[in-house]
């Protein structure tokens, strides 16, 4: 990879990525280990990190985290990337699945499906390091920042990308392909009129750590109460020290979200207990909150001649079954296959036929994703009365009846999706964990 803040007028890249975040990152890595010989170009409009490299990491109280399903830890061990992402991924090895005030509740766990975990849980911060630090072994990615694709327009063969540089010039790019991977609330999807369903779920997601008096257990706690859905994931890495961290995701109405702001830590943990329960002991404390309204955002159309949305920029989720960056990768995936069989037939990458295909052979999983995340949220969150014995009834349901445990296990997993062939040897996983590559600077 090399790094720059200041295009050439001009250049040629194969594909364009428009945001440099888990999403741009991911895809930019899977294009290089599929298509090595296809040049790639990330703009991003934060600056480069390049300050801790993985081996130097050290974890935060307060860092965000993300739940990676076992399909994902696929994924990343087809690009290289899991031998390093592992060695601060804290495994899932139960979910346990609950209503609050009542008896129904279903449990899965990783060995019941001869696996070692049925996910994982990350630090976004680690996984944006280790996605560099393997990205910085690929010389055909190069990485514009800090530095913002302003407008893309079509021209006779090409997608035209015009990039604002750090220093303010303007500048232009040609490109088979753009692809915008610039988050949730893209400015570009915005600009080139992609028609986008949102629907707000009137509620917000309060993100922090905790620290509980019992051990996680590498135990998953979704818990669902009249107020809505609340997530506990094991946080702290894989080994027992750390063992007592969880990371909360916590959805409250408006107004709640506002009394727990107000409130003072040891008040805050106590409105936490009687939420979630006693399941992992006293809450002794929670670190720092941040907090994000939540609404389900679908882009029925994500692709046109020349471009392509992927990660946020294509869907939000409710985060309660952190199942968005999961369905981002998967995406990535199907998307990377397509291209392999644009390149091999000789087409262009941004051909519609391409990108279409692509649509199609993500549909079914997409719309699946959306529907069990969104179904979670209404089927829990609803103060409906009589709905409660039913989701009684449903857990329990779910818990004796194999094959709706399976199918329930299949989701939270993020299995079934299919694999290109990656063009890269156990090299590249033992790479990515390494530092002390310099990137070249150019001014
Ligand atoms: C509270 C919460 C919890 C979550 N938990 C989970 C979980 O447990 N599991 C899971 O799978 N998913 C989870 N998700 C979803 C997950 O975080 C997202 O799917 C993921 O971060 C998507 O990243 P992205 O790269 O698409 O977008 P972003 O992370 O928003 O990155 C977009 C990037 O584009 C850049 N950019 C924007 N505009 C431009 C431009 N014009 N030019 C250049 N660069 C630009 C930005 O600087 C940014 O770096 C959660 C989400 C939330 C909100």
């Amino acid at each position: 990879m090399t790094a720059t803040s200041h295009p050439e007028g001009g250049r040629h890249s194969d594909l364009v990525i428009a945001g440099g975040g888990l999403a741009g990152a991911s895809l930019a890595l899977a294009m290089a280990r599929a298509l090595p010989h296809r040049a790639i170009t990330v703009v991003e409009s934060f600056p480069l990190a390049r300050d801790a490299l993985p081996d130097s990491y050290q974890p935060s109280y307060d860092a965000r985290s993300t739940a990676l399903a076992w399909g994902s830890r696929q994924i990343f061990q087809d690009l290289g990337l899991w031998s390093a992402l592992a060695r601060q991924a804290t495994p899932i090895q139960h979910i346990h699945v609950s209503d609050r005030g009542r008896f129904g509740a279903t449990r899965l766990a990783a060995g019941d499906h001869h696996q070692e975990a049925l996910g994982y849980v990350v630090d976004n911060r680690w996984l944006g390091l280790c996605l560099m630090a393997a990205l910085r072994q690929c010389p055909q990615v190069r990485w514009l920042a800090p530095a913002t694709v302003e407008t893309v327009g079509a021209e006779a063969g090409a997608t035209r990308v015009q990039v604002r540089a750090g220093d303010g010039t303007l500048h232009d790019l040609r490109t088979q392909c753009m692809v915008l991977a610039d988050g949730g609330r893209s400015g570009l999807r915005e600009q080139l009129g992609f028609q986008v369903e949102r629907r707000d779920y009137g509620q917000h997601a309060l993100i922090a750590n905790v620290s509980t008096a019992e051990r996680h257990q590498f135990t998953a706690f979704e818990r669902f109460t009249d107020a809505g859905p609340m997530a506990l994931l094991p946080h702290g890495g894989p080994g027992p020290a750390s063992a007592c961290t969880s990371a909360l995701v916590w959805t409250l109405s408006p107004d709640a979200l506002d009394t727990v702001m107000a409130a003072s830590p040891d008040d805050r943990c106590r409105q936490l207990q009687q939420r979630f329960g006693w399941r992992l002991g006293r809450f002794t404390r929670m670190g720092e909150c941040s907090h994000y309204p939540l609404s389900l955002v679908t882009v029925p159309e994500p692709v046109r001649p020349g471009v392509v949305l992927i990660g946020n920029a294509a869907h939000a989720l409710h985060p309660v079954a952190g199942q968005g960056f999961n369905l981002a990768l998967r995406g990535i995936t199907a998307l990377v296959e397509q291209f392999q069989r644009a390149d091999a037939r000789g087409d262009a990458l941004g051909s519609l036929s391409t990108l279409k295909a692509y649509q199609q052979a993500h549909q079914a999983d997409w719309q699946r994703t959306v529907q069990f995340s969104d179904s979670l949220v209404h089927l829990f969150g609803a103060g409906i009365p009589g709905l409660g014995l039913a989701r009684d009834a449903g857990l329990v349901g779910l818990d004796l009846v194999a094959p709706a445990k399976r199918w329930f296990a299949r989701q939270a997993m993020g299995l079934g999706a299919r694999r290109p062939d990656y063009h890269h040897n156990q090299t590249a996983d033992a790479a990515a964990g390494t530092s002390g590559h310099s990137i070249e600077e150019r001014s």
